[in-house]
């Protein structure tokens, strides 16, 4: 269970709210979806912005609007959450992994080209679209991303749902590619209760997105569909919340950049663990969470140490399973025989600490405590 991870009396979410039930709109017709779009749209430096019901939907959304289905493969990182294959695999398309890099998480971009290349020249799936994900608190290398995506002629899907107020070498994330999505789950920067987004510079596919969005309505005669789309729709009370929280994002960045700063100078010379990087040459970590990795010669995996520190009172989660260990997807025939030793070995030895906006120095300090003792 995740709670609101922070107190939301701060800022103007309830006045916005109240503002929903005095006017009395509370359904996706509101005047709060706009402006929350149209906010994203900006903070982010795109011209569009489409609202959906979360974030593993506006990846479905995503892939349904570049038309990817059977015959078309998608790159995307090994390690993710199951919504980014989730989304590929609905549509009938093949996702093509790649390995992570053991430092940032994110997608290993000097495996990526090779990848393409050879499934360009083979006789399965052939390639049409990148999706990249960024995990935890860096970005993915963008440049080389998008280097191989002209040089193959490929669509690029952003997710950046982890990602609210970061950037690459100083352009937002949530600014690259066809199109980026976003969560606003409450365990995110900006959090709607339940919520996502999609933005785009594209008003085509803006406008794919918004029909995709709304069961594909005909514009000219409701009732009557050329394509099936689905109900995503956001309402305006969550679109009210988002408005208001987007209005704190930059207070939201700071907090974090403070949790992470406060957890790497209490944990910093415990040998046996890394500690994520305070930033790259391209951008400063905005720790979404604060990912830790067992090293070789600690005796256990994350499993037990999440146990360990259960055992104390201490809240952490280990880090994702990647796509090709899926049980969902091996059922599928996907991915036999695959190997991502990086992807594997985060799986085993990473968890993260708690991380949420509402966290005290005290309780952090009360956690690096805890991870000492159990790391000794
Ligand atoms: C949270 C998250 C999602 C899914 O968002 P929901 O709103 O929970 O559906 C997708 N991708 C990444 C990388 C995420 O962290």
């Amino acid at each position: 269970m995740v709670p609101v991870n922070e107190p939301l009396l701060d800022g103007n979410e309830k006045k916005y709210l109240v503002e929903c039930i005095e006017t009395g709109w509370i359904s996706s017709e509101g005047p709060f979806v706009k402006r929350f779009e149209e906010g994203m749209a900006a903070r982010m430096g795109r011209s569009q912005g489409i609202a959906v019901a979360n974030g593993s939907v506006a990846l479905d959304a995503a892939v349904a609007a570049l038309q990817l289905g059977p015959g078309d493969a998608v790159v995307m990182p090994a390690f993710t959450i199951i919504s980014c294959a989730a989304a590929i695999v609905r549509a009938g398309a093949t996702p093509i992994l790649v390995d992570s890099d053991p430092i940032t998480f994110n997608m290993d971009v000097r495996q990526l080209r090779e990848k393409v290349l050879k499934a360009t020249r083979g006789n399965g799936p052939k390639p049409k679209a990148i999706m990249v994900a960024h995990i935890y608190g860096l970005p993915t290398e963008m440049d080389p991303v998008l280097e191989v995506a002209r040089e193959f002629n490929l669509r690029v899907i952003e997710d950046a749902a982890e990602m609210h107020g970061q950037t690459y070498k100083g352009k937002p994330c949530g600014s690259f590619g066809d199109l980026s999505t976003f969560s606003f789950y409450p365990n995110k920067h900006v959090t709607t209760g339940e919520g996502g987004m999609i933005l785009t510079d594209d008003a085509g596919l803006a406008d794919r997105c918004r029909s995709l969005r709304n069961l594909f309505f005909d514009k000219e005669r409701r009732y009557i569909h050329q394509e099936m789309g689905w109900n995503l729709r956001m309402s305006n009370i969550q679109a009210a919340l988002g408005v208001a929280q987007l209005e704190r994002l930059d207070a939201f960045v700071a907090k974090k950049r403070h949790i992470g700063h406060t957890y790497t100078n209490l944990l910093k010379g415990i040998p046996g663990i890394q500690l994520p990087l305070e930033r790259t040459a391209y951008a400063d970590n905005i720790y979404w969470v604060y990912p830790v990795v067992l090293g070789r010669d600690v005796s256990f995996d994350a499993v037990e140490a999440v146990k360990r520190l259960g055992a104390k009172k201490i809240g952490t989660r280990h880090f994702f399973w990647p796509m090709h260990l899926q049980p969902v997807f091996q059922k599928m025939g996907l991915f036999a025989g695959e190997s991502h030793p990086v992807s594997e070995m985060l799986c085993q030895r990473g968890f993260y600490l708690p991380s949420g906006l509402a966290l005290t120095d005290a309780q952090m300090q009360e956690t690096a405590e805890a991870v000492k003792e159990v790391i000794r």
